[in-house]
């Protein structure tokens, strides 16, 4: 069997060790996302979603506990190692786009391929294939400013699948939108996942975008547990 895209094995997670108020927020969360699996992390705001994500994503380090990523165990590994990882092998999307405001859409979604080495001409190459699976080609030369809402998260999505990750983690990707957008949206970035085959955390509170998910989990006193 192929290693899980995802392995967390006993996450722990406290903020403000040692003080009076400190917050056990991950109390050994473990989770396995096999390959192309779409799994939900439903739970109310507070609840250590975001914590979670970003222990997966490599951008915090957990108390104790294991993250693996392809099969590779990041315990002790270096920051240079884990930026490597995260540049190549994890997508992000945020609830907010984070695109930067004075590049334009294709410029947002090629900058992280520039950034990995990719010559320009097959960035923006790459990039207009993106845009165009998500429906949103034709904006590919507007700043974020001149988008709107449901075309801003269309974009941060192809920036983040510009690199083709084997692992994506949102969090509370269409959370921003009304509903009518955020369920087209919504649409819009499994019909991506499902193409490129990728592994994906999704964090939301919607419970009806969550059953469209292969399956879902909870946080339930910091720990991981089926929904
Ligand atoms: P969610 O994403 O489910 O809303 P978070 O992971 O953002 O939850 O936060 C979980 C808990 O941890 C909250 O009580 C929050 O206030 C606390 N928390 C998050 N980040 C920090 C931090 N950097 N320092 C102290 N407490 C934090």
């Amino acid at each position: 069997m192929n290693d899980p895209v995802l392995s967390l094995s006993g996450i722990t997670k406290t903020y403000n060790t040692g003080q009076p108020n400190e917050i056990a927020v991950l109390r050994g969360a473990s989770l396995d996302l096999a390959r192309g699996e779409v799994v939900g992390l439903v739970a109310p705001s507070g609840a250590g979603k975001s914590t979670l994500l970003h222990i997966a994503g490599l951008l915090d380090t957990a108390d104790a506990g294991e993250v693996s990523i392809a099969g590779e165990a990041l315990g002790g590994k270096s920051d240079r190692r884990r930026t490597i990882l995260r540049r190549q092998e994890i997508g992000f999307v945020y609830q907010f786009h984070h695109l930067l405001p004075e590049f334009t859409a294709l410029e947002n979604i090629s900058l992280p391929m520039l950034a990995n080495g990719t010559a320009k001409d097959a960035a923006e190459t790459r990039a207009l294939q993106l845009l165009a699976s998500v429906g949103v080609e034709s904006r590919a030369h507007h700043r974020p400013a001149a988008l709107s809402g449901g075309e801003q998260q269309r974009v941060a999505f192809c920036r983040a699948m510009a690199n083709g990750p084997k692992l994506l983690l949102a969090d509370e990707p269409t959370g921003n939108l009304d509903p009518g957008t955020s369920d087209t949206v919504f649409g819009a970035l499994m019909t991506l996942v499902r193409e490129t085959g990728l592994s994906a955390l999704i964090a939301t509170h919607n419970l009806e975008l969550a059953a469209r998910m292969d399956r879902r989990v909870r946080l339930d006193g910091g720990a991981l547990v089926p929904l």
